[in-house]
Order: structure tokens, then C-alpha cells, then sequence
């Protein structure tokens, strides 16, 4: 079931509250976008939904299970959370490799996410000499290795230039067409208005608007 639910949430870090209520559902089929000023809560909500952090209060659920219920999660959700999280030594084929490994699968699965993610001339390269956008890149192709049905991408927009910024917009619809859910956070509403269906915006730990992108424009 390709959704991601989540509900009430609040968590606090010292004394910021970093999330005060939080609630919408990612349904299958289109991109979400999720879309606040920066300290809004977006990665501090995805984080929650895989289980790397904890809420005060609330819940978050992928396919209606909490993500550390799941018995193979990398199969029901893949997510781009830190482009910057890479073994510089190691070229992005085997940095894939290993994380194929660990969950069962093998090479010719990387090299088809090398594929899809066009990373194919530079996927014997070191990682060390990657540009951010072929981080990202290299780091959508991990998430996507299980072939989940959900996928969260934290900011993917950064560091693309212009090229990028046009084949990660087609390439994001395309993956919503073939039925997942696709939340994506940006900082930037008009990085995602041509590209999401539906909108999430927040600001301030919650949601302050929730809405097609059909019936925000038709109603500017
Ligand atoms: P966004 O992704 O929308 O930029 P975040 O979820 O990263 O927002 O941050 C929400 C708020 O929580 C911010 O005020 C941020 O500074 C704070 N915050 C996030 N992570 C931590 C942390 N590990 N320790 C302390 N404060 C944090
Ligand atoms: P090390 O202590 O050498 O960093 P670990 O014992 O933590 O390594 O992990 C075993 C192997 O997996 C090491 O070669 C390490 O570099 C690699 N590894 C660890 N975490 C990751 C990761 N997130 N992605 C890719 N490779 C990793």
C-alpha cells in the first residue's frame, strides 16, 4: 500500500518545538509536495516516518504500519534525507553495491538504478569528485534500489543545476505515474508547483495548507 499517514505529531528538541501537530496523508499516484520555509519541520517529519527519530506525540505510518514494524523497509520506503552522506573513497557503483547487499539484491539491480538515475558514465568514478547533483543522483538510485512503493526525497533540488533541475521534475512524475507516493520538501513553492499534485505546506511544525495544486490555482 503506497501511503505515508502521518498524525498529530510533536516533538521538541530543547526548547524548540520543532513539530507541533503535524498531520496529512501522501496518497499513491501523484507527487506531494512539502513545502516550508527552512526550520518548518519537513526533515524532522520524514525522519519520523523511517523511524530515525522519535515524536513526543503522534504517529506516522508507511502503508499503514509504523516503519520499524516493517519486515523489509528499504522494500516499502527509500528516501534521499542527505546527499552529503557518502564514502568519498568509493565510487557510487560500489556504495550501491554494498547497500544492495545488505538487502538481498545484486548487481544487476545497481546497475539498472544507475541507469534510471543517468549515472552511468560516472558510476565507476569515485564519489569524492561528485558535483552535489550527481549526489543526488547517486543518492535517489540507493533509494530507490528495493523498488518501494513510497519515496521521501528531502530537498533533491539542491545543488542541481538547470539540466538537473528539469530530469528530476519529469523523473519524479514519472515514478508517482507508476503508483507510488512521492513526498517531496522543498523550501521553494515554485520548485514544485509544476511538478506536485498536491500540496503540503507548513510552517512552524504544521500544516497551514493542504491542497491540490488544481484548486490553488483556481482559487488565486
Ligand atoms: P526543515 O526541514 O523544514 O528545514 P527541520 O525539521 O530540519 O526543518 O527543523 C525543525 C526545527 O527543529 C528547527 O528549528 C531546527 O533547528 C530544529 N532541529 C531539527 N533537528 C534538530 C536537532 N537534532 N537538534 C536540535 N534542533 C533540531
Ligand atoms: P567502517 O568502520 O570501515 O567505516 P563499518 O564496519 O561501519 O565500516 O561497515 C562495514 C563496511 O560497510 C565498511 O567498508 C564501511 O565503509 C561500509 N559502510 C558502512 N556504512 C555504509 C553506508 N551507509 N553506505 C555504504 N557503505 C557503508
Amino acid at each position: 500500500e503506497a501511503t505515508i499517514e502521518v498524525s498529530g505529531l510533536r516533538k521538541r528538541f530543547g526548547s524548540t518545538r520543532a513539530l507541533d501537530g503535524m498531520t496529512f496523508t501522501v496518497l499513491p499516484g501523484q507527487v506531494t509536495g512539502f513545502v516550508g520555509p527552512n526550520g518548518a519541520g519537513k526533515s524532522t517529519t520524514m525522519r519520523v516516518v523511517l523511524g530515525l527519530d522519535t515524536a513526543d506525540e503522534g504517529h506516522a505510518l508507511v502503508g499503514g504500519r509504523p516503519y520499524a514494524s516493517l519486515r523489509s523497509p528499504l522494500s516499502h520506503a527509500g528516501a534521499l534525507l542527505d546527499a552529503a552522506a557518502l564514502q568519498p573513497g568509493r565510487t557510487a557503483r560500489n556504495h550501491l553495491l554494498w547497500l544492495a547487499h545488505s538487502q538481498g539484491l545484486g548487481a544487476r539491480r545497481v546497475d539498472e538504478v544507475i541507469e534510471q538515475v543517468g549515472l552511468t558514465p560516472a558510476a565507476r568514478r569515485r564519489a569524492g569528485g561528485y558535483s552535489l547533483g550527481m549526489r543526488q543522483r547517486l543518492g535517489i538510485a540507493a533509494a530507490l534500489l528495493g523498488d518501494p512503493p513510497v519515496l521521501m526525497l528531502d530537498e533533491p533540488f539542491n545543488g542541481l543545476d538547470p539540466e538537473g533541475i528539469v530530469w528530476i521534475r519529469g523523473f519524479l512524475r514519472s515514478l508517482a505515474a507508476e503508483g507510488r507516493a512521492v513526498l517531496v520538501s522543498s523550501h521553494l513553492m515554485s520548485e514544485l508547483q509544476d511538478t506536485a499534485g498536491h500540496l503540503v505546506v507548513v510552517g512552524r511544525g504544521r500544516v497551514v495548507a493542504d491542497t491540490s495544486v488544481a484548486d490553488l490555482i483556481a482559487t488565486a
